[in-house]
Parts: structure tokens; sequence; C-alpha cells
């Protein structure tokens, strides 16, 4: 079999990953670098499947990696949905490929069958680790003579195919960041290429994977630069052309202390998989753009800028290799900055979700209220994330409203003279034309006259029609609610302060 050619001139770049859980922020940030440089160099984006670690599957992640990708807007053009002239884009159907490869490198003389059982590789580890020594495979079947090989496999003895790595020497790779990652050959065992199930390992599917579907760089996790020399081996055992490697920094946890896991942001309560960012209501929009800036840095260091700026500007030999903690806070603000920056019809769909779920009310219902249109702009300017608009807009839907009547309470006034003021605005509200600019003014007359300051008047009206201390503009809220339930709710309270004044020992 011949090599498949050299590297193609086009700059092609894939993201990897293997289906062993949800799609998270480490996994998020290759993706975008990789589809950042890829669409920097007006380059292609592949998506391969890397599912052969049948026992750590996790059945539904596939589509989890893929929906979180695309809502991050990172699309690919070649990959498992989308086909391409490489595919297939998954591991799993293309086991005729790794066998083929693998098969062709103990023909040249760089891999053999191995056909220890699991219970002899167990009593050497427990023997090595007796002495004192690193577990590691001793090569006995290294040493098989090809008639041994031949019997033991006409016996129908499952194997395993290992690579014959030197024994000694160093080898050599290149990481673009770090320049040369060197180990002394020896400290490589002979690892495995293909199980005995067919199955090839991680080493040899990613190595033919590289070069059959043309990559000509690997943007990938540092922690995958240990298995670096090994890749290195195999190219040079294929005769293939390397791509460049780019070993992304890890992401680490807020405080700077350790790597963001799942452990980690379940402590802290932070998000780390797309879904729950999503869930949380952040935009992807904000996310993509935090997530580049971990470990980048734009030549102008905007700290806001868009995914079309960011693919202009941005270069993998750029990326800052030194490990950095992801700052949360700063999310939170920059999701502010795109919530603040949405056209308000687009904030609404935005929101429809999550208000649609929230109040239990359908998004067609939600779309087609005006009062909820009002709104808007006042929500818009005060939330941080998707999530926070029910609690300042679900009075628009509640039939009645609980709250503790003490909150109707105006500071420094008495439950009384609360009374009084909540009756005054009654008055008003059910008299002065419904008109905010109207009803402000009339209000803060009468509070005047009354020898209150206006919040006083205003905070038991608050409470009053929308349960809640925190809340949207008063005037915003008491023209979207209108006349009749702005009183109806007035009334309320006014009935619940009348029975806590009654039932209060004085
Ligand atoms: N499949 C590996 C992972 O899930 C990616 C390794 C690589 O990009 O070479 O992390």
């Amino acid at each position: 079999m011949a090599s498949e050619g050299t590297i193609s001139t086009t700059v092609r770049v894939r993201f990897a990953p293997s289906p062993t859980g949800y799609l998270h922020i480490g996994g998020a940030r290759t993706a975008l670098y990789d589809w950042l440089y890829a669409r920097h160099c007006g380059g292609v984006f592949v998506l391969r499947i890397e599912d052969t670690d049948r026992k750590r599957y996790v059945p539904d992640s596939v589509q989890d990696i893929m929906d979180g990708l695309r809502w991050l807007g990172l699309a690919w053009d070649e990959g498992p949905d989308v086909g391409g002239p490489y595919g297939p884009y998954v591991q799993s159907e293309r086991l005729e490929l790794y066998q083929e490869w693998a098969h062709w490198l103990v023909a040249q003389g760089h891999a053999y069958k191995c056909f220890c059982t699991p219970e002899e590789l167990d009593q050497m580890r427990r023997e090595q680790q007796a002495r004192g020594e690193p577990p590691r495979y001793d090569r006995r079947c290294r040493r098989l003579s090809p008639a041994e090989v031949a019997r033991r496999e006409a016996e129908g003895r499952p194997y395993v195919i290992r690579f014959k790595s030197p024994l000694e020497g160093q080898v050599v790779a290149q990481d673009l960041l770090r320049g040369e990652v060197v180990v002394a050959a020896h400290t490589l065992d002979d690892f495995v290429l293909l199980k005995s199930d067919g199955f090839p390992t991680y080493h040899l599917a990613v190595v033919v994977d590289d070069h059959h579907m043309r990559i000509t760089h690997v943007l990938r996790g540092e922690e995958w630069i240990p298995s670096l020399p090994r890749h290195k081996l195999l190219y040079d055992a294929f005769g293939w052309p390397m791509p460049v490697h780019c070993h992304l920094p890890v992401i680490l946890d807020p405080s700077g202390k350790g790597k963001m896991s799942k452990r980690r942001a379940a402590q802290s309560g932070l998000p780390i998989l797309v879904r729950d960012f999503r869930e949380q209501g952040y935009l992807p929009e904000a996310i993509v753009n935090w997530l580049a800036r971990i470990g980048w840095t734009p030549p102008d260091e905007a700290e806001v800028f868009t995914l079309e700026e960011a693919v202009r500007h941005f270069d993998i030999k750029d990326i800052n290799p030194k490990p950095a903690a992801a700052p949360y806070s700063k999310l939170e603000w920059l999701n502010g900055v795109y919530i603040r920056a949405l056209p308000t019809e687009e904030l609404l769909e935005r929101l429809i979700p999550f208000l649609s779920h929230d109040l239990g009310i359908p998004a067609q219902t939600l779309r087609q209220d005006e009062r909820l249109r009002r709104l808007l702009p006042a929500v818009q300017e005060r939330i941080k994330r998707l999530t926070e608009a029910t609690a300042l807009l679900d009075f628009l839907y509640a039939e009645s409203l609980t709250y503790d009547p003490e909150m109707l309470i105006a500071k420094k006034l008495s439950a009384t003279e609360t009374l009084a003021a909540l009756r005054a605005a009654r008055e008003i509200i059910a008299t002065v034309p419904f008109e905010a600019e109207a009803l402000e003014q009339a209000l803060r007359d009468k509070a005047a006259a009354m020898g209150l300051k206006a919040g006083q008047m205003f905070s038991p009206i608050r409470v009053a029609i929308s349960g809640k201390k925190v809340t949207p503009p008063l005037f915003d809220m008491i023209l979207a609610l209108g006349r009749e339930t702005t009183l109806r709710r007035l009334d309320e309270a006014i009935a619940r302060l009348e029975r806590l004044i009654a039932t209060t020992p004085v």
C-alpha cells in the first residue's frame, strides 16, 4: 500500500472529540481555536468523532457535541452528518482502514503481534511493581520467531498489534508553541496499535486519520503532548509527513490552582458543560468571545470582539502556551454587554424559551404579548443572563401575588402611614390619565402634599403590583399591567395591609 500523498496546501484543521461525555468548555475552546484558524486561513474545518474507546462511550454525547458546536456558531465543513471527500468521519466506521495499516506496519517490521493474555500482563505488572520498576510491557512477543507467531495464529489465539518502539536514542517531535518535545526512546513502551477486537487505539487511529483526512494543523489540548512522540514514531514508520502540531494550554479554574474539571465546577456551582452555559442563560456570542480570550489576545487587546474580528486576527503563533484561569466574572459581564447589544426583537426570541419554560406559557402567546414587549427595554438594561428575565416579568402573568405584607411597608413609615399612601395612590391611578408622565407627576405631588418622599410612595406600589422590591421601572410596570389589574392589585395590597394592622398587637 502506498502513502496517500503529501500534505495539501489548503489549511485543514480538525476537531476530534471522543464521545465519552458532553461538550465542556475545554473541548469548546479547542474547537473554537480549530475553527478560528481554519477560517482565518480560508481553510477547512473538519469534525471527526473518535469513538474507538467503546467502554467509555456515552451514547447521546455525539449529539450533544454537535448541538453544542452548532449553537456556538462553529459549523464544520466536513463531518459525520455533512459528509465530505475523506469520510466516513466517525472512527468506528473506519475500522478496516486502521486494520490494514496496522498489518502494513507488521509487514514492514515496524510492529508485531502480541499474544499475551490479560492475566499474563497482570502478572508481569505485579512482578515489575514488586521489583520497584515502572509497569511496562516487557516486549516478550517482540522476540517471538516467525514460526512461533504462525503457530499461535494457527491456534486462533487472540492478539494485539504493538508498535516496535526504538530501544535507544531520542524521539524529537515539534510543537508549534513549545518547540522541541524530546523524550528518551526507551521510556516509550511498545504501545498497542490494534486491540484484539479489531479496534484501533487512539494513537493509531489519530495518525491514520489525520493523514488520510489531509489534516495540515493539529490543534488539540495540552494533555496530548505525552502522545506526540508516539505519533512522531508512527508518522516516521509510515513515511508520512507530519502535520503541524500545536497543543493548547489547559483552562484552569478561576483561582488558577487546578485544571477546570467537572468536580471543581460542581463544587463551585460554575457551569462547565456547554449545555450548562446555555441553560444558565449565557449567549453563544459571549461564550465564544470569552473562550477566545482565554489564551489569546487580539492585536488591539480588546475584551469585546465579534467572531468575524477574531477570524481576521487569530493566528496560532499568538496563542499563549501558559495555562490560564477561566475568568467567570468576566463572562457574566460580557454576557450583559452582548444582551444589551441585541436588537429587542432578537432579545425577545432568545428569552422566549426561558420564559415559556419558567412561566408555562406557550411561545406564541408570549411573542404576541404587547405588555412583554413594552417591558423589554427595561429588562434588557437589567439582566446579565437570560434566566434573570423571568423574575422581572413573572408579575405580568401571576394570577395572584404571594408576598409578605410586611414588604409593603415603606422605609421609615409605619404600616398605617403606608396604608394611607397606598390608598392615595389608588385614588390617583384610578382617576389621572393613564400615561407615565401624568401618573408620576400626580403621585409625586401627592407624596409631597402628604410629607412623604417619592420613594415612600413608590415602593409600596411596586410591591403591591409585583410582589417584589427589585423590578423593572415602576411606571413601565403600571402601563404594562393596565389600569384594571393595577387597581386590583392595589386593592389586594390595601386589604392585606389592613389585615396586618388589625392583627398586630399595639
Ligand atoms: N479524541 C481526543 C479527545 O477526545 C482528541 C485527541 C486529538 O485531538 O488528537 O480529546
